[in-house]
């Protein structure tokens, strides 16, 4: 066993939601992705992007059936 210090080098704490973890800027992911959108204002891009990939995955499982 390793002397572990109880110690949270590792560990930062996200400054928006305060979420524990290692955060790159000590903002986690999902924050940013906020940040991100509210910065862009493109909520609408992000939408689209997700729509336009349940459309791909429609048309593979379509394309699945057929044949
Ligand atoms: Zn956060």
């Amino acid at each position: 066993m390793l002397p572990f210090r109880g110690g949270t080098m590792d560990k930062n704490r996200c400054m928006v939601c305060a979420k524990e973890g290692a955060f790159e800027g000590g903002v986690c992911d999902l924050c940013k992705a906020i940040i991100r959108g509210e910065a862009l204002e493109g909520q609408h891009q992000i939408k689209k992007d997700a729509d336009r990939s349940l459309h791909k995955e429609g048309l593979d499982l379509e394309k699945k059936t057929h044949g």
